[in-house]
This record gives C-alpha cells, sequence and structure tokens, in this order.
C-alpha cells in the first residue's frame, strides 16, 4: 500500500473546481476506496476546506487528509509536500495524480526533489492539444534552467534557489506594487479596483500622490481646499486597503507638476528604498499637465523595473487613442472602489453623481470586452509576465 498520493492541483475558474480537477480528485478517491494508498495530500489553491469536505463526505477520515498550501505549480508541489508531510511522516512510498499531459512534466520534477522515492503516477485522460503541449514543454525547460546546478534531493540548495530566482516564490511570492497619483482621487478612480485586488492577494502596495491636491479656478478663486484634499486622500486610500506607513505625499503643487530630474529622482528613490516590481501610474498622453507630467517622470524613472501600467483618470478625453489592452477583473472589488471615490465628497459634491456613474459604466464596459462583469483597462509600457 502506498503511503500517500498527492493530487496535483489544477487551476480554480472564478473560484470553482475545473472539470479536470474533479477528475483527478475521484481518481484518487478510488484509490484510496481500493486500499491502494493511505493518506490523500491536496496542494496550492485546491488544498482548502471545500475539497477536504468533499472528501470526507466521498468517505476518506479527516485524519487521512493532508493540506499543503504553501505550493503555487508542480514544482511547489513536489517540494512543499516533502519538507511539510513526506519527511516529517516518515513516508516511504508515493503517488501523483494529475492529468495525461501533466503528467511527464510531474514525473521529471517529482524525480528530482524525491531521487530515492519510487513514485507511482496515475493519470486521466484529457487527449492531445498542441497549444497545452507546447505550454509544457515551456515550463519543462524552465525547471531544468531552474535547477540547472543543483543536485536532486538536495533540500536545502533547492529551497534557496525556489525562494531567490522562482517568481511565484521570490519575496514571499508577494509583489511591491506603486500606485501613482498626481492628485488625490487619481488612484482611486484609474485603478482603485486593482489596487484593492493586490492588497486582497496579501501584495505590499504603496500609494503615491505627488501634489496636496488643492486648487484654484482660474480667477484665483479656491475650489479644493488642502486639508480637505488630504483627509479625503487618506480616507480613499485606507478603503482601497492601504497601511498608514504606505501611504505617501510628495507634497507638490496642483497644475504645476512638471517633468524633469526633480520629480524623477524622488520616485526612484521610492523605487529603491520599496524594492518595487510593478508601477501603476497615468497614461503619458493625458491631458491634465499633471497627469502626464507625472506619467512621464515614472515612465523614466521606472525604466529598470519589469512592469509599467498606465491607467487613465477621469473623464477627460484626448486627442490621442488610449490603448488599453490589459485587463484585470475587478467584479469583486467595485464597490470597494467605488466607496473609495466617495470619499472624495468635495469633488463628488462639485461634479455630482455622474462622476460614479461615468466611472462604473467605463468599468462594466471593460469588464464585458473581456467577459466578466467589471475591469479596470491599461495601457502597458512593458509587462513581464510574473
Ligand atoms: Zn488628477
Amino acid at each position: 500500500m502506498i503511503d500517500a498520493v498527492i493530487i496535483l492541483s489544477h487551476r480554480l475558474e472564478y473560484g470553482r473546481w475545473s472539470d479536470e480537477y474533479r477528475n483527478r480528485l475521484n481518481l484518487a478517491i478510488r484509490l484510496f476506496k481500493e486500499k491502494k494508498i493511505k493518506n490523500i495530500i491536496l496542494c496550492s489553491e485546491t488544498a482548502n476546506e471545500d475539497v477536504k469536505n468533499f472528501c470526507i463526505k466521498e468517505g476518506i477520515p479527516a485524519e487521512n487528509i493532508f493540506l499543503e498550501k504553501r505550493s503555487k505549480d508542480t514544482i511547489g508541489e513536489a517540494f512543499f509536500t516533502k519538507k511539510d508531510f513526506v519527511i516529517p511522516n516518515n513516508w516511504k512510498s508515493l503517488a501523483i495524480v494529475s492529468s495525461d499531459y501533466h503528467l511527464p512534466r510531474a514525473k521529471e520534477i517529482f524525480e528530482f526533489i524525491y531521487p530515492k522515492l519510487r513514485i507511482n503516477l496515475f493519470s486521466i485522460k484529457n487527449g492531445e492539444d498542441k497549444k497545452r503541449n507546447n505550454d509544457q514543454t515551456n515550463s519543462l525547460r524552465k525547471f531544468r534552467y531552474l535547477v540547472r546546478d543543483l543536485k536532486r534531493g538536495d533540500d536545502a540548495r533547492i529551497e534557496k534557489r525556489l525562494f531567490e530566482e522562482h517568481n511565484l516564490y521570490k519575496n514571499g511570492g508577494k509583489k511591491n506594487i506603486l500606485a501613482i497619483g498626481a492628485h488625490f482621487d487619481d488612484i482611486e478612480l484609474g485603478c482603485g479596483g486593482t489596487i484593492a485586488k493586490h492588497i486582497e492577494n496579501g501584495d505590499n502596495v504603496t500609494f503615491l500622490c505627488i501634489t496636496t491636491s488643492e486648487y484654484s479656478g482660474h480667477d484665483g478663486k479656491e475650489i479644493r481646499k488642502k486639508k480637505e484634499a488630504m483627509q479625503e486622500g487618506i480616507n480613499g486610500a485606507r478603503v482601497l486597503g492601504i497601511k498608514k506607513g504606505d501611504f505617501i505625499c510628495f507634497n507638490g503643487k496642483a497644475k504645476k507638476v512638471k517633468y524633469g530630474q526633480e520629480l524623477i529622482e524622488k520616485i526612484n528613490k521610492i523605487i529603491d528604498e520599496r524594492k518595487i516590481d510593478t508601477i501603476y501610474t497615468h497614461w503619458e498622453k493625458d491631458v491634465h499637465h499633471d497627469h502626464f507630467a507625472v506619467g512621464k517622470s515614472t515612465i523614466t524613472a521606472g525604466r529598470h523595473i519589469p512592469r509599467i501600467l498606465a491607467y487613465r483618470s477621469n473623464w477627460y478625453t484626448s486627442s490621442n487613442v488610449f490603448e488599453g489592452r490589459f485587463y484585470v477583473d475587478i467584479s469583486k472589488q467595485i464597490d470597494k472602489k467605488v466607496l473609495s471615490i466617495r470619499q472624495h465628497k468635495g469633488e463628488l459634491s462639485r461634479r455630482g453623481e455622474k462622476w460614479i456613474d461615468f466611472v462604473k459604466h467605463q468599468n462594466r464596459n471593460s469588464g464585458v470586452e473581456v467577459g466578466t462583469e467589471y475591469a479596470e483597462v491599461f495601457e502597458i509600457v512593458k509587462y513581464l509576465a510574473p
């Protein structure tokens, strides 16, 4: 009898298990009932109470089900199951369950991590698919490069390599995000949903507003007061989930932001100090001069950063076309986003409800374009897939 079977995960679709994953699960449950295996290990995002309860309902005792939550891909599934369960329980035999197209790659990875164990392989049929096979070949190439000079089963060095080089595990798998806006309300309007989502996912987000955001009309009459703008900015950021220490204002003057060394160096300092890897900023062709000055300065400051996405805030149209091609599903964050915009009470009273309507409709339209409820859309300056 095999000590444990590892059911390799398959991505959740809108939080639901895929049919493919369900088939893997059913195969493992059958193996348990046929007394071929003693324990079941669930992995990564499918290592949750829902799946566990399903197994219990199917007759697997709770004490024979183990949840391995640290992994984010097949390499992690092999490594963390070993570290967290196989070694502590002194298990001597192992099986993996996956889909036919995934098994050759999984086999190579598991044999690298577990050189002393015989790995029994079980698979469900999924049929031939050229694209999927190409993906598997590419992933395997990446794996071979990751472990290029390491010895099989050298856990300490494999772990070090995972945390130093593998994008999913580096920095604990967290991203260091910088959201930049010229004025208080720009970030909320342009990328509030995406920022809230990053925070919900555990990423570190720095919220940077360049100006104190008070402004007057051309007649010199004060429209937005400094103190009011600042307080509304703090409230808006708080709704998105920004922590106090991650809220920064450069105290610049609205309508007077300039593209140039001073601003670029200040942004550079934040990028270096906070090890930023992803930036959201203004679209550099925005018609508001503060917006385009900030957008352009960010692109210069972020020239060594792997990901910069540009957003449009407010309803200013331009003689340039906004080439939004990068979508983020914010269906679950839209209410938070709207609430964060509502914190800007002064602006809301001047602009009226149509301000909120405009943003909501824009996000709704973007959502329809990609088959989801609400989405934010960005122009890509550059984007290295994490
Ligand atoms: Zn603005």
